[in-house]
């Protein structure tokens, strides 16, 4: 049994934070990791934006409610599940993306926290630096092959770790920089790629 490493907003969900830059008209919040590649500058920029319109936690959960996954995400995941070991693995926080893994079924998430006070964001906690590359790094240290899929810079170290890893809907730029990973255009194509590893 192999495990599987998913990133989770661009592969399974949309971007969450540009839900919330629509519903509250924050242009700077439209930003992603795609676009982004130090995840500290974007986090910043996120943070002043939320606390220059006063934009709360319960405020950015009920747009995140209103969300839903991609369509055919969760055929996707149920068929990795009874193929591999998955966990998603995320740049997300627990406090915003909880509603969507709940509508996958609550998958393994490991992701980051927020730190809330009185349902303001003061800050984010990341759980480690390179997170996802050290997820990669225990599990084959636990002696699992880990194949992985993400869609931007904040992949990258997570891919090119992996026994196996491969990009999902990736921008050109992002394809064109990293030209000796595996692309995938949708979760059949993803399928398709896994399938040697089940
Ligand atoms: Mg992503």
């Amino acid at each position: 049994m192999n495990f599987l490493c998913l990133d989770f907003e661009g592969v399974l969900i949309p971007e969450i934070w540009q839900y919330v830059a629509k519903e509250t008209n924050s242009k700077e919040l439209m930003l992603t990791t795609q676009d982004l590649k130090d995840y500290d500058e974007l986090m910043s920029l996120r943070m002043k934006v939320v606390n220059e319109k006063n934009i709360k936690l319960s405020d950015i959960q009920e747009i995140v409610r209103t969300m839903e996954p991609f369509d055919g995400a969760e055929e996707f995941l149920g068929w990795a599940r009874q193929n591999f070991q998955v966990s998603i693995v995320s740049d997300t926080f627990y406090e915003l993306a909880w509603p969507l893994v709940e509508k996958l079924n609550f998958p393994t998430i490991i992701c980051h926290h927020l730190e809330i006070k009185n349902d303001q964001i003061v800050s984010y906690s990341l759980r480690q630096n390179n997170n996802k590359q050290k997820v990669v790094e225990a599990l084959s240290n636990l002696k699992y092959k880990v194949l992985a899929a993400g869609d931007s810079y904040n992949d990258i170290n997570m891919l090119q770790t992996a026994d196996k890893g491969i990009f999902f809907q990736a921008p050109q730029h992002i394809k064109d920089e990293f030209p000796n990973l595996l692309t995938a255009d949708n979760h059949e194509d993803l399928k398709a790629h896994l399938l040697e590893y089940t």
